[in-house]
């Protein structure tokens, strides 16, 4: 399909699942449908290290590791994508110590622009496979993914309504503490519904699913669809809601396999942008998007959703080189959120943000290139897998830009510099 499109002049673009809130799949040429792609081609519980397709969802994924004893070192709040789309836009969840999913691939299978079938390891190519984890699809089709997976473990979370002036106090003690910790915090309330998640072995205690389902079908979904409507007809009405929609978070405990734990289900639509800053601001950045709702009289019905990661290498990740805290906010679907989202990008802008690939923002190659200390080594992978800019589209061309050839010289020039500066030491 690869080397078709391109003797045709047409661009290629693969799909997962479609859950990016950006652009990041469109294109007017060849659109690749991975979702054939979803079968576990290798696994070896000993070492963890698990071969699949890289189209398989993750809550297939989940359900193969389980019968395997393994499971995903860490996730996020929902299953539905696809392997190589939730890496390619670095999807995480929350936990200090867990990097995002692209952390924890230990090898890809990509097809390039010439149509070779390439496999990126970290002795076959380090570079490449750095970039390759956070791709944003833009280096070739991803047809195969080895991940270091961890044994089985189960998640017991508790979640609970805290004082936001207890969480934000506590904030890096709790995040620290924790193996999971986070928390909404919905616009003109002061309290922050918490979640911490504890991992151990202790046997799964599956909900009962006709509790499962009153809490996810009834509260998190119906209410909060029901309580929307009435606050996109009625703006005024939205902080007296959202106080409703707080005063709602009772405290409850959940102890069960860990890929049943992670995902909740999401039916309600909205529009969402999320930043990576060093985890150190995060209380203050916080404070700052919360005074912009509320000095603005913004209508946002949606909770601000607060997460934590741990550094990690891939030259896109977000979380490139820094502790980080992820900082998100919504917006119901139908409701005006570009003004709000600009602003909030505004003052992540303060702390060196890097937006989620995946979720609205509006930076350019421009703004992002001196955000990512490992841009030009990415660029100099993109120019040697993808020398005409094959899998370019809109959205890679904003945000990366076109391929940059003179990316590998100045790779080149710094990998000599550094060789001559190690001859010099010995
Ligand atoms: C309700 C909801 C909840 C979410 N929760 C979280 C969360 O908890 N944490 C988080 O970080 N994000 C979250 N996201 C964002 C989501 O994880 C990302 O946008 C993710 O990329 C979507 O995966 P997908 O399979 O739908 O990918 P798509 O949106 O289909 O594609 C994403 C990118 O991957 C590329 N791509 C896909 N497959 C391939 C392939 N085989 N080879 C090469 N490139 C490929 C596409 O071209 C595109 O650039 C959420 C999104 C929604 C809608």
């Amino acid at each position: 399909m690869v080397t078709d499109a391109a003797a045709r002049g047409l661009k290629v673009r693969a799909a997962g699942s479609g859950h990016s809130f950006t652009d990041a799949v469109c294109t007017d040429g060849v659109l690749v449908d991975t979702s054939g792609l979803r079968r576990v081609l290798a696994a070896d519980p000993g070492s963890g290290l698990v071969t699949v397709e890289a189209g398989i969802k993750l809550h297939e994924l989940g359900k193969h590791l389980a019968r395997l004893g393994l499971a995903l070192e860490n996730q996020g709040d929902i299953d539905a994508q696809a392997l190589a789309g939730a890496l390619a836009t670095a999807t995480h969840g929350t936990g200090a110590r867990f990097g995002n999913l692209s952390s924890r691939v230990a090898g890809m299978r990509v097809v390039t622009a010439s149509g070779e079938v390439v496999e990126l390891t970290a002795d076959t190519d380090p570079d490449g496979l750095r970039a390759a984890r956070v791709s944003v699809g833009a280096l070739g089709v991803v047809t195969a993914v080895t991940l270091r997976t961890v044994p089985q473990y189960t998640l017991h979370r508790h979640d609970r309504p805290l004082p936001l002036g207890e969480t934000l106090a506590r904030l890096d003690e709790l995040a620290g503490a924790n193996d999971h910790f986070e928390f909404f915090l919905w616009p003109y309330t002061r309290t922050a519904a918490t979640k911490t998640t504890r991992r151990g072995q202790e046997p799964a205690r599956p909900q009962a699913s006709w509790k499962r389902r009153l809490s996810e079908d009834l509260i998190e979904n119906r209410l909060l669809e029901t309580i929307s409507r009435v606050g996109r007809a009625r703006n005024s009405l939205v902080p007296r809601l959202n106080r409703l929609l707080a005063s709602s978070m009772g405290e409850g405990r959940l102890q069960d396999h860990a890929y049943r734990v992670y995902a909740t289900k999401r039916t309600v639509r909205f529009n969402e942008l999320e930043y990576a800053i060093p985890r150190v601001h995060a209380r203050e950045a916080l404070e700052r998007v919360l005074d912009l709702v509320e000095r603005r009289k913004l209508p946002i019905l949606f909770p601000f959703e607060t997460r934590f990661a741990a550094a990690d290498d891939a030259f896109l990740s977000p979380a490139y080189g820094r502790d980080t805290c992820y900082l998100a906010v919504h917006q119901y679907t139908g409701m005006e959120f570009e003004s709000f989202f600009r602003g909030v990008e505004t003052i992540m802008d303060d702390y060196d943000g890097r937006p989620h690939w995946g979720k609205r923002h509006y930076q350019t190659a421009a703004t992002l290139r001196g955000r990512y200390p490992g841009w030009d080594r990415f660029q100099a992978v993109r120019a040697r897998l993808d020398p005409h800019g094959l899998f370019t589209n809109d959205y890679v061309l904003r945000t990366l830009g076109p391929v940059d050839h003179t990316a590998v010289q100045s790779i080149m020039d710094e990998q000599g510099r550094s060789s001559a500066l190690e001859a010099d030491d010995a």
